[in-house]
């Protein structure tokens, strides 16, 4: 396990890696190191998978929304500035699909409010902007889970660049301990085991050789796909290294999304949406005082629309062909 340590901190460009048990704990643990009060805020995006609201409402904080921006799926740093009151204490960016948030314009405005940052980087291992890994710029926050660009099974990763930061999550992470009933902290189990580690060992020795094909796809996805009117390919912005987790598309307004799936399952082709509702619009999180809802329309539409497409490492030579043509007979286009 510390061999994997190493090797992701390496891997990102961080000082520190915290192996844990799975991405949500990392989230979890990352917020308790920080030691908020009830109340506390935490900002973050809606357009994310369910963990990053969960995580913000199991370490006890109150979680509110920003906007996204259609660029790159992210929070639109504007519509955080707006969102920032005299309870927001962390900053929660998530780097959704593969592509790293705009840190440029987010760490900014997390030092101009003294707020804590943290991370989503669960589906972001190697990703970059201005040449910079994504999980270096505060608490990065990273999952193995199976879907994941890296896997194992189940696991995940705490990285920090801050010494006393890392040194409190390894406590953490085994029940609060630093030696033998020497219990420093309230913690928990948040323990990887070894034998999981050693599954993700090989993947890292042929990970940049993954990235690259993704990279293949997505490029022969978007040739191919181009010409399609009202349809929204992803690109990887300006100074961003992407390492293309998902291929999202936006489908051209007024689309029936859910034919669209189902005809393409039909010609066998696996489409996913990822994900259908902002995190807050969900029954169970609506009247709780620590669930702060806002508008958010940009995540909204997005939601509405998106559709992600095959672009994993393993398609075959000929699958983006399929794939493209497939998606081009479903929308009624040669
Ligand atoms: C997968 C994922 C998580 C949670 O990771 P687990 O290992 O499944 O607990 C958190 N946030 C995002 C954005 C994810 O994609």
């Amino acid at each position: 396990m510390a061999e994997f340590e190493s090797r992701f901190a390496e891997l990102i460009g961080a000082e520190h890696a915290v192996a844990v048990n799975n991405g949500t704990t990392a989230l979890v643990a990352a917020i308790q190191a920080l030691d908020l009060q009830p109340g506390d805020e935490v900002i973050t995006s809606p357009f994310t998978f369910i963990a990053t609201l969960n995580a913000i409402l199991q370490a006890g904080a109150t979680a509110r929304f920003a906007d996204i921006t259609t660029d790159d799926f992210c929070l639109d740093a504007a519509s955080v500035q707006a969102q920032v009151t005299e309870r927001t204490k962390v900053l929660m960016p998530v780097h959704l699909y593969g592509q790293a948030a705009d840190m440029t314009a987010l760490m900014p405005i997390a030092a101009e409010h003294g707020l804590a940052v943290v991370e989503d980087a669960a589906q972001a291992h190697g990703a970059t902007i201005e040449g910079r890994g994504a999980g270096t710029f505060g608490t990065g926050c990273f999952s193995f889970y199976a879907t994941k660009n890296l896997t194992t099974g189940e696991g995940g990763m705490i990285t920090t660049n801050d010494a006393v930061m890392a040194d409190k999550l390894r406590v953490l992470r085994n029940q609060g301990m630093r030696a033998r009933y020497e219990y420093v902290m309230a913690g928990h189990n948040y323990r990887l085991t070894d034998l999981q580690a050693a599954v993700v060992l090989p993947q890292l020795d042929t990970y940049a050789d993954q990235v690259a094909a993704r990279r293949a796809n997505a490029a022969g996805l978007s040739e191919r796909l181009a010409d399609i009117e009202g349809l929204v390919l992803p690109t990887e912005r300006a100074g961003r290294g992407h390492v293309w987790h998902q291929y999202t598309v936006l489908l051209p307004e007024g689309v029936d999304r859910g034919g669209f799936v189902d005809a393409l399952a039909a010609a066998g082709v696996g489409a996913g949406i990822y994900y259908p509702k902002p995190v807050y619009d969900y029954d169970t999180y609506r009247g709780r005082s620590d669930v702060i809802v806002t508008e958010t329309p940009v995540a909204d539409a997005v939601a509405a629309r998106c559709v992600s497409l095959p672009v994993h490492q393993h398609l075959q030579p000929g699958d983006v062909d399929t794939i493209a043509a497939a998606v081009r007979s479903v929308l009624g286009q040669s």
